[in-house]
């Protein structure tokens, strides 16, 4: 398939889904599939709340990005913070650091840092649109472009989920959308500073999230069910394919 086609593919699906299921609300991080879809969304004009969960332990160069996409696409980024109070508790009870020592508590330092915000900017939401990817990891690689997250009660639309990694590169030049620097410094992914790292060219694009964990663990939370597992394209109830 050539770029243009994967455009035109992703375009018709958030077109169709933006008026299908609104409203519609676009969880970015900032990093280079969300700026393709962040740009989609702007090129389409589609009505669409775009927002980002600022953790607190963001890189510089990501908030210095949401800065500048603000800027360049005159759109409204809305940004969620964490509880403070329960974060108070958390981090003075376990440290600043807890996510190094377990497992346990890094999901718990997910779950207040991402999920609890996430869950406050989806309330009342009927689209849920992400910039995940089949083959950025194991976990990822069986998504649909469009199911319904029975857990939060929406639809959930993955526009680019069969796009490949040179795919988004080429759309990124294409259209001179900005990105964050640091993946010019070795990070694909990008999540917070101490859990990501840059990966050696070899490694896979998602080696550096959680880097000291099993692969299979290494998801924030955020594209799991109410089991706490990953949404796979066969436990989730299609809703409707958008192509
Ligand atoms: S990625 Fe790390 S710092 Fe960020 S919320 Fe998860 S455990 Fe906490």
């Amino acid at each position: 398939m050539t770029l243009e086609q994967r455009i035109s593919e992703a375009a018709q699906r958030l077109r169709e889904a933006t008026v299908q299921y609104a409203p519609a609300a676009f969880s970015s991080s900032f990093g280079a599939e969300d700026m393709v879809v962040h740009d989609l969304i702007a090129r389409e004009s589609l009505a669409v709340e775009i927002f980002t969960l600022d953790t607190g332990r963001l890189h510089d160069e990501t908030l210095a990005l949401v800065h500048r996409a603000r800027l360049h696409y005159g759109i409204p980024v809305r940004v969620l913070y964490p509880d403070a109070a329960d974060l108070d508790a958390f981090v003075t009870r376990h440290g600043p650091n807890a996510f190094y020592d377990s497992v346990a508590l890094r999901k718990q330092c997910c779950g207040l840092r991402k999920l609890e915000p996430l869950s406050r900017a989806l309330a009342g939401k009927g689209l849920w649109i992400t910039g995940l990817r089949r083959s950025q990891s194991v976990t990822r690689e069986e998504l649909d472009v469009l199911s319904h997250d029975a857990a939060r009660g929406l639809a959930k639309l993955n526009p680019i989920v069969d796009w490949t990694a040179e795919d988004v590169q080429a759309y990124l030049r294409r259209f001179d959308v900005p990105v964050n620097p640091l993946h010019a410094r070795g990070f694909p992914s990008i999540g917070c500073a101490p859990c990501t790292r840059a990966v050696a060219p070899h490694e896979h694009e998602r080696a550096g999230r959680w880097w000291w964990e099993q692969p299979e663990s290494r998801e924030c939370g955020l594209h799991v069910n109410s089991e706490g597992r990953l949404v796979r394209a066969a436990e989730a109830t299609t809703v409707r394919e958008a192509t």
